[in-house]
């Protein structure tokens, strides 16, 4: 069987290379988080699989570059209207793979799928441009040139939308992709891989391949004919990707975990700080993003827990196609396994539990309840390795040095929160923490102008606007004399 049929839709469980449904002799299995649901076989590649793929996209490449930004953008254009105007299908497809919110796929997440590519193709056509140089008469004109084939490696926890983070840049730069979506949310990608076909992006312009880790993604970022890795994903894996690429120089752009602060100070407004405390809960804490840690100064902090454990205490955990859900399921046995190990080992060694602590046993499978870990041991490996689940550990602090210490005290700096009532105060803290996006009383805001990425080991490179095209593209200076010109 070739295609299934998912959220009413059918959906190409085969490769898309060159432009073709391509199938693999193996086929790794596909089941709904939500309720554990068969959902099909998917092909399974490996390395003949990654080298067609590459190919496609390497014998696409001259073509594509040569369109130049104008005429990509109109494909790129059908491309976003195809997404808006298959939103329902996106959205419910998404939800059956991955199990979060139907209603934010459906208002939020799929309207921004469309925006990632619509935002790029524009930003290529009226924003790439540098001011001209002059030295001692001389012309130095900046460009972004396509630089070749990009291969793209996903992660499950949002799929479409992290994938077309990148998918928007490299083909608005001028570069072909091959895409390997989480084996965990293989879906999204395939049927991304039609649309791309109605959009009339050339053949091998776009290609997708699926399969584990280990087997076509490592094929695919060792392979000497790519010119890009864009990877999300974990700090282990990363490390594997970079020594691959060496071998290669193949650059790499790397978006990986992280172990946010959330910092309550005592000026803030309460709260706004624990509504944005309640958020950190989203996606069922699959969130590279979350402010995990919350330092709240002590003299507020039983007003606050007070007003947390409120809020929190109306978090609806439940079918993530139910429009009342707050919350929903973690992605896979094997995830939902490691977070629960990560909790039952705190509770092993005496650490707080206030919320949660555990599966939520009236909805069975993959429910993880909320959890609040309370003032944990300083060093424990709760409050300082990413668990990617939704567990939230709760501090005390009195001084600000404290807190900015505390909070830069780990090898992650993606993400932070600052939640204050003063300016001054909040951009004390702001002007020393170490994040690659600082968020003040508010969460999740995100521009597409915007640099996006980690510092420390949450990441190499930056995504968002200039900064995105300084990776996909090969940024070239050509300097032009005053002299020798004959008319
Ligand atoms: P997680 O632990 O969250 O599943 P990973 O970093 O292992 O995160 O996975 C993110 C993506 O990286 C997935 O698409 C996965 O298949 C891919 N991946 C895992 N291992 C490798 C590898 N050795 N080479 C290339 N890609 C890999």
């Amino acid at each position: 069987m070739t295609t299934i049929s998912v959220a009413g839709a059918e959906i190409d469980t085969r490769h898309y290379i060159g432009g073709q449904r391509v199938s693999s002799a193996e086929t790794f299995t596909n089941t709904s988080p939500i309720d554990g649901t068969f959902l099909g076989e998917i092909s399974r590649g490996g390395q003949s699989e990654a080298d067609a793929a590459v190919a496609a996209a390497r014998a696409a490449f001259p073509a594509w570059a040569a369109l130049g930004p104008q005429g990509r953008g109109v494909l790129l254009h059908k491309l976003a209207d195809l997404i808006e105007e298959n939103n329902e299908t996106l959205s419910q497809l998404e939800t059956m793979d991955n199990g979060s919110l139907l209603r934010s796929h459906r208002r939020g997440v799929m309207p921004r799928v469309a925006m990632n590519i619509r935002f790029f193709a524009d930003w290529a056509i009226n924003e790439l441009h540098h001011e001209k140089f002059e030295t001692r008469g001389h012309t130095n004109n900046v460009s972004w040139d396509p630089s070749g084939v990009a291969v793209l490696i996903t992660p499950w926890n949002a799929p479409l939308m992290l994938a077309t983070w990148k998918i928007g840049p490299a083909l608005a730069a001028g570069d072909t992709v091959v895409l390997k979506p989480a084996e965990w949310t293989p879906l999204s990608a395939s049927f991304f891989a039609d649309l791309t076909k109605q959009a009339g992006i050339p053949d091998g312009v776009f290609n997708v391949v699926q399969g584990y880790g280990k087997e076509i993604g490592s094929a695919l970022v060792a392979h000497p004919d790519i010119n890009r890795i864009s990877f999300t994903g974990s700090v282990p894996t990363a490390k594997v990707i970079a020594r691959a690429a060496a071998d290669n120089l193949t650059p790499c752009s790397f978006e990986l975990g992280g172990k946010s602060p959330m910092i309550v100070l005592e000026d803030a407004d309460l709260d706004l700080a624990a509504e944005i405390a309640v958020e950190q809960y989203d996606n069922a804490g699959q969130v590279c993003l979350s402010g995990t840690r919350i330092f709240v100064h002590e003299n507020i902090a039983d007003e606050f827990a007070k007003k947390f454990g409120e809020k929190a205490s109306a978090i609806k955990q439940g079918d993530p196609r139910d429009e009342n859900t707050d919350i929903g399921p973690q992605i896979h046995q094997v995830h939902f396994d490691r977070v629960k190990g990560f909790v039952d080992r705190a509770k092993a060694e005496g650490q707080e539990i206030v919320w949660g602590g555990e599966p939520n046993d009236e909805l069975g499978g993959l429910f993880f309840k909320p959890t609040l870990v309370k003032n944990p041991t300083e060093g424990s490996e709760i409050v300082t390795s990413e668990i990617f689940g939704p567990v939230l550990c709760m501090m005390t602090f009195k001084t600000d040095e404290e807190v900015i210490e505390r909070a830069n005290g780990t090898e992650f700096g993606l993400a932070a929160v600052v939640v204050s009532g003063n300016q001054e105060h909040a951009k004390k803290i702001t002007d020393v923490l170490v994040a690659g996006t600082i968020w003040v009383n508010c969460f999740f805001v995100r521009d597409l102008r915007a640099p996006f990425g980690g510092s420390k080991k949450s990441g190499i490179g930056r995504d968002g606007g200039t900064w995105s095209f300084d990776f996909y593209a090969d940024v070239k200076n050509t300097v032009v004399s005053p002299n020798g010109w004959k008319e």
